[in-house]
Order: C-alpha cells, then structure tokens, then sequence
C-alpha cells in the first residue's frame, strides 16, 4: 500500500488510484477481512472484474461493493471523486459549498450539493458521552434575514412566528440553537424549538453530567439549573468576563458558525441547518487532529449511514448550499 495522504495535494493524487481508494477504505471498514454487509458472513469470493464481492451464502444482495450499505451507495460518482469531497468537507475551516465542489472536482453543483450533504451524514456523529468538569452553556439565532426573504415566504415565516401579544417576533425565519461546549474539550450543539426552560434546560441535562460546573448568561430560563449543577452565572448587561465566569468559548463558535453559513453557504434552509451545525461541529471537535487524521475518522462513519436525494430535499425547497 502506498503512504496515505496527509496534504490536500497528497489525498488528490493519492485516491486518484482506484486501487488506493480500495485499500484505504477496506482497511477501515473490514480490517479482519471483506464480510457482507447483508448477512456478515466471511465466504466472500472477490469479483475484481465487477470490482465487487460475492456472498457465499444464497440471500437477496448478495453481491455487494466497497459502496454498499455506505453514504456512498447507488452513486455513480467514483470514490476518487468522493473522497477528495470527503477530504475538502471536514479540513475546510470556513467549510465549501457545493458550487466550489462542483469546480473542484467536475461534478454538476446538483451533484456537490447532494455529495456533502450525505458527508455531512457521516460527520453527524452522536456521543453519548456526557460533558463535565466546566461547562459554557449558551444560545443563539440563526437564520435568514427578513429582509432579504422573497414577500410570500416572509408572509409565512411571520404567520409561523407570530404571537399573540405583539403578532410579530423579531427572530422571524430564525432558529434557535443551542450551544454547550467543556472547555478545553467537545462541542455538541442542538436545534431548540425554544429558548425557554424546558428546551434549554433539557439540552444541559441530556450533554452535561450532573455535579459539572455550568457558565451562563444571566437569562432565566437557565435558573434552576442550580439543582443538578453548579451555576455560575454572568450577566452580560454588566460585563462579559469575570475570572472563570464567562461564555467566550462557545460564543466564538458561533462567530465561527456564522461566518461559515453566511459567508460559504450563503443561503441555508432552516430544514437542513443541523447538518451543517454537525460538519462545524465535527471540526471543532476534531480541532487538534492533523487534517489526515480528520479525514481517517470520517471515513470511518460513512458505513450504515445512507441518505436519498428526496430524503435530503425533503418537503423543503432545496437551496444551493
Ligand atoms: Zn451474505
């Protein structure tokens, strides 16, 4: 096997082969031997003609591919394409959208839409491993600007957002996400109805261990977190920092977030924002990681993950990403 790809430059040239793609992905997703993922019997005969293996035992798919039962699967999109898009989606900082993926590979922009979206399947990676030690737990909005939204979708974002005491709301067509970072540690963020009690309250009792220290702003809807937790709170109508007290960390993720869905992504739908919170997230998480190893352990997750064209544009409208 050829050295694996540590630079951008080394991954292009590296799975331009088809023999080293193969190699590299076996490695990872059957390194005691090629099984099928049907059955997961160990009598495969290979078919290197077909560039596929066959299954001994008499079951319906029995012949499968490296693709099969991946985020790739039913694709006709080679793996050297796939996983340079793999390659660029998890070590872009500020993320890449599907029209730079487009020229970058030689796919149509339906096609780069449509290829990170179901990397971004993989990223999407949920821990069970709660968060402890010093917590910062904060909010945030996200979303188009009423302004610059086309008047019939405007008119039903405000019908959607519309309460019954003012019948307007000021964070009409935004969502609202919720952030909880341990500092020096993971990131796991969530998309709220809300940001009353219950919803923010409950994303810290899901990722944080209880007896953890958590930093808050001063909004009430944090105010029993007392009870399972240490609460320490800063009121930024005050200040932003004191000592220990504060929720920079997280808060620069979200400036980091912002930046990457307005200044690459332009346009998201609210429908599709979690997919994106998963790829910042999943850099974030994987911050001190060189960008071969980033790359190695997504390439883990693409297995049992699967993701249709009508699954991804759903009921929403799809927008260029
Ligand atoms: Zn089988």
């Amino acid at each position: 096997m050829n050295k694996e790809p540590k630079t951008l430059q080394e991954a292009i040239v590296y799975f331009s082969s088809r023999d080293n793609c193969r190699d590299y992905l076996i490695a990872r997703r059957w390194p005691n031997g090629v099984v099928c993922p049907t059955c997961g019997g160990a009598s495969v005969t290979a078919q290197p003609k077909y560039n596929r293996w066959q299954c001994a035992s008499h079951h319906e798919r029995r012949q499968f591919t490296l693709k099969t039962g991946t985020i790739f699967e039913d694709s006709p999109i080679g793996l050297d394409k796939w996983l340079a898009v793999m390659w660029l989606v998890v070590n872009c900082k500020n993320g890449i959208s599907s029209y730079e993926i487009s020229r970058a590979v030689g796919v149509t922009q339906k096609s780069g839409w449509f290829m990170s979206h179901r990397v971004r399947l993989a990223l999407g990676m949920e821990s069970s491993e709660k968060l402890s030690g010093h917590v910062e737990a904060d909010e945030t909005y996200i979303g188009g600007k009423a302004r610059n939204m086309h008047r019939t979708k405007l008119a039903k974002r405000v019908a959607e957002f519309a309460t019954p005491r003012t019948g307007r709301n000021q964070n009409i067509g935004k969502v609202a996400v919720m952030g909880l970072l341990e500092r020096h540690g993971q990131i796991r963020t969530m998309i709220v109805p809300d940001t009353k009690r219950r919803s923010l309250q409950g994303g810290v009792t899901k990722h944080v261990e209880a007896g953890a220290t958590v930093y808050t702003d001063a909004l009430r809807s944090y105010n029993d977190l007392d009870r399972e937790y240490i609460h320490k709170v800063i009121n930024h109508a005050e200040k932003y920092v004191d000592g220990q007290i504060h929720t920079n960390g997280v808060e620069n993720f979200w400036s980091l977030l912002k930046r990457t869905l307005g200044g690459t992504y332009v346009s998201v739908e609210p429908f599709h924002l979690f997919r994106y919170l998963d790829e910042q997230s999943y850099r974030f998480n994987n911050r001190t990681l060189t960008d071969g190893q980033r790359f190695d352990i997504a390439s883990r997750a693409i297995v049992g993950k699967r993701l249709t064209f009508a699954q991804v544009t759903g009921k929403a409208e799809s927008q260029p990403g």
